[in-house]
């Protein structure tokens, strides 16, 4: 390739926004005149503003690829590993749950994650988090629930087409299918997701979340042999996490009937205070002071 000619002098200012245009560079579009103008005033070497305006360019790629991905990963939103209550879940470690949220290894590798726990427990919850936290090292995630990507699989299989559709499931590194255990065999078609499981085994990774461990998956697909064949497949390179603890709802539920008896217990005293004479009450009037004054008024101590 020969070089391109380097003699211009006179530099057109107006052509250069149509060049830049042409070039695809948007956050250089935007910035250029900025930067040149900081730039001469403060003499840099040329190098630096090339760099700088190169800097900024690829800042811009990273965070609209970023975004994209955001986009397409369709997780459920506002769940993430910094508003997920770890104590309660004793048995979900924080460092291990911080490593599968890196990627790396586990994605790299094709494994899977399965996550079991009765409705409530915070599986949807954890699954979105890691999901979320992925995109952030840079990977592609796609969140459903089993029963929309059966349909759609099944749609695709209408048209023929389901083969492409599996295909296309290949650009993310993560697929993670919701609330398995809910899709029934009567209800749709479930063989697409033994199709799927198949084209992913061992290349790319899945998570799954379920109500019920194995033991119901009879339910889900047509025969016996091939529920054997996708538990087979799927625990065969996988990271198996058990949330058997009380729904996070119930426990929420619980915690705010409590502050509320607490509440009125707390009234309770403060009206008793009031209706005693104004030289008792003086030296009562700190919280503290006015619940030793009625035993019946001691809280009950909440953890959280
Ligand atoms: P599951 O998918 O197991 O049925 P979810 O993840 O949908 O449960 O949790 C139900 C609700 O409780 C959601 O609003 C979720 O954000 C919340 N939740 C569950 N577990 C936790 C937790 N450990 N910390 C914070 N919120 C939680
Ligand atoms: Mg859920």
């Amino acid at each position: 390739m020969s070089r391109p000619s380097v003699t211009p002098v006179q530099v057109d200012t107006n052509r250069l926004p149509l060049l830049l245009g042409e070039l695809r560079v948007p956050a250089i579009s935007r910035f250029w005149s900025e930067i040149a103008e900081r730039s001469d005033r403060e003499g840099w070497p040329a190098v630096r503003f090339l760099a700088t305006l190169a800097e900024m360019e690829v800042a811009e790629r990273v965070r609209r690829r970023h975004e994209r991905h955001l986009a397409e990963a369709h997780l459920p939103p506002d769940k993430t590993l910094e508003n997920f209550d770890f104590d309660h879940v004793p048995m979900l470690s924080r460092a291990r749950v911080a490593a599968l949220a890196a990627g790396d290894a586990w994605l790299n590798k094709g494994e899977n994650l399965l996550l079991f726990g009765p409705p409530g427990s915070g599986k949807t919850h954890i699954s979105a988090a890691i999901g979320r936290a992925l995109i952030e090292a840079g990977y592609r995630v796609l969140f459903t629930r089993t029963t929309d990507l059966v349909q759609r699989l099944q749609t695709a299989r209408q048209e023929l087409t389901l083969e492409a559709a599996i295909t296309k499931l290949d650009r993310y590194d993560l697929l993670m299918l919701d609330d398995f255990a809910y899709v029934r065999k009567d209800q749709a078609e479930t063989s697409v997701l033994f199709e799927l499981i198949g084209k992913r085994y061992e290349r790319r990774s899945m998570l799954i979340t379920a109500n019920q461990p194995f033991a119901d998956w009879n339910k889900i697909f047509p025969d016996p042999a091939m529920t054997i064949a996708t538990v087979d497949r799927l625990v065969h390179h996988a990271l198996i996490l058990e949330m058997n603890v009380q729904s996070y709802r119930q426990k929420a539920a619980t915690t705010r009937k409590n502050r509320a008896t607490m509440k009125s217990v707390n009234q309770k005293a403060a009206a008793q205070v009031a209706e005693q004479p104004l030289a008792t009450q003086i030296p009562l009037a700190s919280d503290n002071l006015a619940r030793q004054s009625s035993p019946q008024a001691q809280p009950n101590h909440h953890p959280d």
